[in-house]
Order: structure tokens, then C-alpha cells, then sequence
């Protein structure tokens, strides 16, 4: 059989590894950290640093295809790999950098909030001029989950910020009636689907709640939202599953961030429609016909069990249509995701 390597050890490589060893494939994690979750699913895994270019010369040479799960891997140790890939990697360097991101966003025609690169921290002075309160200020890499932000208001003392020395990037803050997210897959043929998008609720910056379906205000500018969507992949000619987070405003949808990868808003996905979205990943990235992206049910409902919130995660069980994924973490550390549950109503007996 063929074997499918994944660079990157969390959730989301353990739940592409379901659907990828369903099929008959064997995975192979690559990641740094000694205790991958997704490495307990995998057939093996290589727990090396990302520059050991040995290491991932050896990985690459026993996998027939490699993608990744996690947006932040360098991508300089990639080139060396490249004929194992069929993601583009640019797609990576596009979302590993929020002003490069913006710009190419901006390129094809999408609205992303106002921002202003900062060169030096002083120039937050002159961003606040031209931009205003309230923003954040966020750092250009490296972030995910609120992490590396900085809200400002009318009020905040700059100097007791305590800024990195990393580059910075300064956005207004966006007046959003509600957040949602497009996630489609990209076959090697260029055929694009669409899932549902839910309405996402973040608590602290921390994903916390998609909803399907997404109330008026989403789904009125979803259509504008998916011609943005699919400009982007096909320009990148993406293959795989691409997301793309939005806030819905009064004025339309207005771009927040990409993900090159599967993404936690469509979690849902695994018992909420025909094909999840891991699977469809997988079938892109194997060159295997695109799956139904289709509902299975009428509500559907995906909470996240972040730090140690979960206590009786397991009482769930005991309601009807209700789906524990819990990821093997060891440490519930405050902020941590440690599973989900999914909740789904479907009408009357079938789907
Ligand atoms: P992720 O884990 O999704 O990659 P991240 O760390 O990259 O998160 P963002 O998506 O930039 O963070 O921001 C997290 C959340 O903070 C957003 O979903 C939104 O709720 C809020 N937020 C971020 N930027 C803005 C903004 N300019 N205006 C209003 N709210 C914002
Ligand atoms: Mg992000
Ligand atoms: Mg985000």
C-alpha cells in the first residue's frame, strides 16, 4: 500500500489519520515534540527537529505523498521535499505571514480589516493616527488561538505593552454582527467543494462553538465569501482542504485569516456530512474523486473541550446523536484544546 506522511503531531493530524488509514494507507508522522497525539495513530513517526534535513530527507523517501496539519512548519526544509508534495507551499508562506497574507488577499479582490505593518514600535503611534481605536496589535507569524495579540483602546498606556521585538502587524477592530468560516477542498483536477459554513463563537481568541446553520446575517454573505474562497485556492492551485476565517458585517464579509489545512471550525464535518473534511483531504491530496460535502443533519452543534473543562466530558455520551472526540492529550493546560463534542438533530428517521 501507499504510505501518507504528515509533518505536524496534534489533532488534527490524529483525525487525518482515521480517514487515511480507513482507505488502507499507512501514516507516518514527522513532528518535534517527543509526545504527538497523532503519533499513536500513525504506523510511525519521527520526532526530530524541522531543520534536521537528514531526518526529513529520510521521511520523505518512505512516504508516497506528504502533507501537513500544521500551518506553522518552516518552510525552507520543505523545498528539499517537494516532489512529495502536492499542496503548494506557497500557500504556507501566504498564511505563515499576516501582512503577506492581507496583501494577497487583497490582490484578488477580498476586504480584509485595516492594518498597517509595523516596521519599528514606535510606528504604533502612527498606526493608531491612521487607523484609530480600538485594534489589535498581533504579531506578523506564529500565532494561533489569540496567542501573540494585543488589544488597544483609547485608554491603553503603549509603553506598558511590553511588545515582542518580533514583527508586528496593527488592525482595527472590526464591528462584526457574527464570525464564520469557508472550508473547501481543492482535487489535483481543480474541482472545488463547498461545506456549510457554521457560525464560529470564540472565547479569549479560542475557538469555542460552530453552530450549522449560521443565522441570517452569515448566510447572506456566503456566496461573496466562497467567490473570495475559490479565487484564492485556485490561484494558489490548492489541493487539499482550504479555510478561510470571515467576520459578517454590515457592510459584507470582511477577511480575517486563512488556514492552509483542515481547521477546527469544521470539526463537525466528521459525523455532520457525508464526507469530513479529513477525509476529503485526503482524498484530494491521493488524487481520489472529491466526497459528498453534504449535511447529514438539520442542527448541528460542535463545542470544544478547552483545558481542563473536561471533567464528565463522557456524560455526553449518554444523548442521542452526540459524538466525544477526546485527543489523548496528557496535560490539560488552561487554553489547550483536549477534544470536542458534536451535536447533531436530524429530521425524523433518516438524515
Ligand atoms: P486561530 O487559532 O484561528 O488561528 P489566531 O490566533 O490566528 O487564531 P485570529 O483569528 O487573528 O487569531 O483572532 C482570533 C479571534 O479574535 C478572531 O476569531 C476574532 O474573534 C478576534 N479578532 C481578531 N482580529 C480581530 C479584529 N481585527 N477585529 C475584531 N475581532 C478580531
Ligand atoms: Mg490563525
Ligand atoms: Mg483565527
Amino acid at each position: 500500500g501507499s504510505t501518507i506522511g504528515i509533518l505536524g503531531g496534534g489533532q488534527l493530524g490524529r483525525m487525518l489519520a482515521v480517514p487515511a488509514t480507513q482507505f488502507g494507507y499507512r501514516v507516518v508522522t514527522y513532528s518535534p515534540e517527543a509526545d504527538s497525539v497523532a503519533a499513536e495513530l500513525s504506523a510511525d513517526w519521527i520526532a526530530k527537529p524541522w531543520d534536521d534535513a537528514e531526518a526529513m530527507a529520510d521521511f520523505a523517501a518512505r512516504c508516497d505523498v506528504v502533507t501537513w496539519e500544521f500551518e506553522n512548519v518552516p518552510t525552507a526544509p520543505l523545498n528539499a521535499i517537494a516532489d512529495k508534495l502536492v499542496t503548494p507551499v506557497r500557500a504556507l508562506e501566504v498564511a505563515q505571514d499576516r501582512l503577506l497574507e492581507k496583501q494577497f488577499v487583497e490582490e484578488l479582490g477580498g476586504r480584509p480589516a485595516p492594518y498597517v505593518a509595523l516596521e519599528e514600535h514606535d510606528d504604533l503611534r502612527g498606526a493608531l493616527e491612521r487607523i484609530g481605536t480600538p485594534g489589535i496589535v498581533k504579531t506578523r507569524r506564529d500565532g494561533y488561538d489569540g496567542k501573540g495579540q494585543w488589544r488597544i483602546d483609547a485608554g491603553t498606556s503603549l509603553s506598558s505593552l511590553n511588545l515582542p521585538m518580533d514583527p508586528l502587524i496593527y488592525e482595527g477592530f472590526v464591528v462584526f454582527e457574527a464570525e464564520f468560516s469557508v472550508i473547501l477542498v481543492r482535487g489535483k483536477d481543480g474541482e472545488v467543494r463547498f461545506y456549510d459554513s457554521a457560525a464560529n463563537e470564540h472565547r479569549s481568541g479560542i475557538l469555542a462553538r460552530s453552530t450549522l446553520p449560521p443565522p441570517a446575517a452569515i448566510a447572506g454573505q456566503i456566496d461573496e465569501a466562497r467567490a473570495l474562497a475559490r479565487k484564492i485556492a485556485d490561484a494558489l492551485q490548492y489541493v487539499g482542504v482550504l479555510t478561510l476565517e470571515f467576520f459578517a458585517t454590515a457592510d459584507g464579509p470582511v477577511f480575517n485569516e486563512m488556514a492552509p489545512r483542515v481547521h477546527n471550525s469544521g470539526h463537525w464535518s466528521i459525523e455532520g456530512a457525508v464526507a469530513s473534511q479529513f477525509e476529503n483531504h485526503i482524498r484530494a491530496i491521493c488524487g481520489l474523486p472529491l466526497g459528498d460535502t453534504a449535511l447529514t443533519a438539520a442542527r448541528i452543534v460542535m463545542d470544544n473541550i478547552i483545558g481542563d473543562g473536561f471533567a464528565d466530558a463522557t456524560s455526553c455520551l449518554g444523548t442521542r446523536d452526540c459524538h466525544l472526540h477526546l485527543y489523548g492529550k496528557s496535560e490539560a493546560r488552561e487554553g489547550r484544546k483536549m477534544g470536542h463534542v458534536t451535536r447533531l438533530e436530524r429530521n425524523g428517521a433518516g438524515a
